[in-house]
């Protein structure tokens, strides 16, 4: 029978008997611990010299005697010698001295766990009857897995009221483009404070009652809330003690205001943490079969907010044939930008992508030229949210050769 325990070996003597390379792993896991290790053996291998002297662990050369067992917490026998191992797990009996017996199918009065740690949770897995050492490991692997991607429920039931905030980028909007961080954090979290755009309905269906969901996308009669509130919530939500993730879409750090809500939090003292995802800059041109760089066409991408008034560095990008500008948020905008374009002198014939609602079902391209872009996103009512692509990158046929083409190499 096994009592699993979760014992602090930090500041803790743990003794080594044996210097080969079940030591050497061992002692990685005790010294990660930050136990005081030291080391008895009469030779050492190669990995387990590197250790002790990187280390600079006391390591007495020669063989076991009983006295080395003294002031130990813990001793790990792996002598190489069966005899010698069950000697030393005998002799920690009579002393009342826990012993690991690596050599002897794991019968001391301890044995190490297969173990994995992850955020705040750590899951020990063994055998409760006979050492199965590859087994364990391929469970604790497999409970890993689901622990990392958020698909067990880690929330704390008893806040240790260590609030923070985490800024999750969620992606461009299916559930299987998001980190595994960003599941995991989502599924840590207490309060969950989320934009209208990004993975949010998929992620957060089936997520614990208890977990508080605030959607600052919209409101009734459908106004964002602004940001000052947006900041407001996270840090007095984190401030009480509860794990706060920010969740947006795409990245939290590209016209996300990310930063703004990062500066909130550290004034008023608050653990922040940023979570990167793929930026609807590059993935929805992506989604349409748009690269934002191609050898020989674009060497250089220019991403603005279409808001606003144009600035001359995008009319810059736009004048140069190897640069492709990405728009966000640029709908509204449009006409604004293609008249303001024109006028510079970029040729009508640039190539100009439309990409809405990208990676979604709802997915819509529409290929068109600077001359025509306006008239045509008003004949295919383009609507938010859409992706703008201007430059040679958005030509139909760039990694693919239209079929009238194909045609005509043919003939
Ligand atoms: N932080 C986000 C951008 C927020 S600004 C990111 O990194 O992706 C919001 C703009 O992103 C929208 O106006 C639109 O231009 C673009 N956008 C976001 N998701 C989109 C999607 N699925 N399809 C098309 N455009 C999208």
């Amino acid at each position: 029978m096994t009592l699993m325990l979760g014992v602090t070996l930090t500041g803790r003597d743990v003794l080594l008997v044996g210097g080969g390379d079940v030591t050497a792993r061992r002692l990685r896991r005790f010294l990660a611990e930050g136990a005081l290790v030291r080391v008895v053996a009469p030779e050492l291998t190669a990995q387990t010299a590197a250790l002790v002297d990187a280390n600079s662990i006391p390591w007495r050369q020669g063989r076991f005697r009983p006295a080395d067992l003294r002031g130990a917490w813990l001793v790990h026998a792996a002598t190489g010698d069966q005899r010698v191992d069950r000697d030393i797990a005998a002799r920690c009996d009579r002393r009342r001295v826990l012993c690991v017996n690596a050599g002897d199918g794991g019968h001391g009065s301890a044995r190490l766990t297969a173990q994995v740690d992850t955020g705040d949770i750590t899951v020990a897995v063994t055998s409760a009857v006979g050492a199965d050492p590859r087994r364990s490991a391929t469970v604790r692997d497999a409970i890993g897995d689901l622990l990392a991607n958020g698909r067990l429920p880690l929330r704390r039931r008893r806040p240790d009221g260590a609030g923070r905030v985490d800024l999750v980028g969620g992606g461009p909007g299916p559930a299987d483009l998001m980190t595994v961080r960003a599941r995991r954090l989502i599924a840590e979290a207490d309060v969950i404070v989320a934009d209208r755009l990004g993975p949010t309905a998929e992620v957060l269906q089936g997520l614990d009652q208890e977990v508080q969901v605030i959607d600052v996308g919209k409101r009734p009669g459908s106004h964002p809330v602004p940001q000052d509130e947006i900041n407001r919530i996270i840090v007095e939500h984190a401030a009480a003690g509860r794990r706060v993730v920010r969740l947006k879409g795409g990245d939290p750090f590209v016209f996300g205001r990310g930063g703004e809500e990062m500066q909130a939090c550290l004034a008023a003292g608050i653990p922040v943490d940023v979570v990167p995802a793929p930026s609807s800059a590059i993935a929805v041109p992506q989604a349409a079969g748009i690269p934002v760089t191609h050898r020989g066409t674009a060497s250089a991408f220019h991403v603005v907010n279409g808001q606003g008034t144009i600035a001359a560095s995008t009319l810059d990008a736009m004048a140069d044939d190897s640069v492709t500008t990405v728009v966000l948020m640029g709908v509204a905008a449009l006409g604004g930008i293609v008249d303001a374009a024109l006028r510079h002198g970029i040729p009508a014939d640039r190539p100009v992508a439309f990409v809405e609602s990208g990676h979604t079902p709802q997915q819509r391209t529409t290929r068109t030229t600077l001359g025509r872009a306006s008239h045509d996103a008003a004949a295919v009512g383009l609507r938010n949210p859409a992706v703008i692509v201007i430059g040679d990158v958005a030509r139909a046929d760039l990694l693919m050769p239209t079929p009238e083409r194909i045609g005509a190499t043919q003939a």
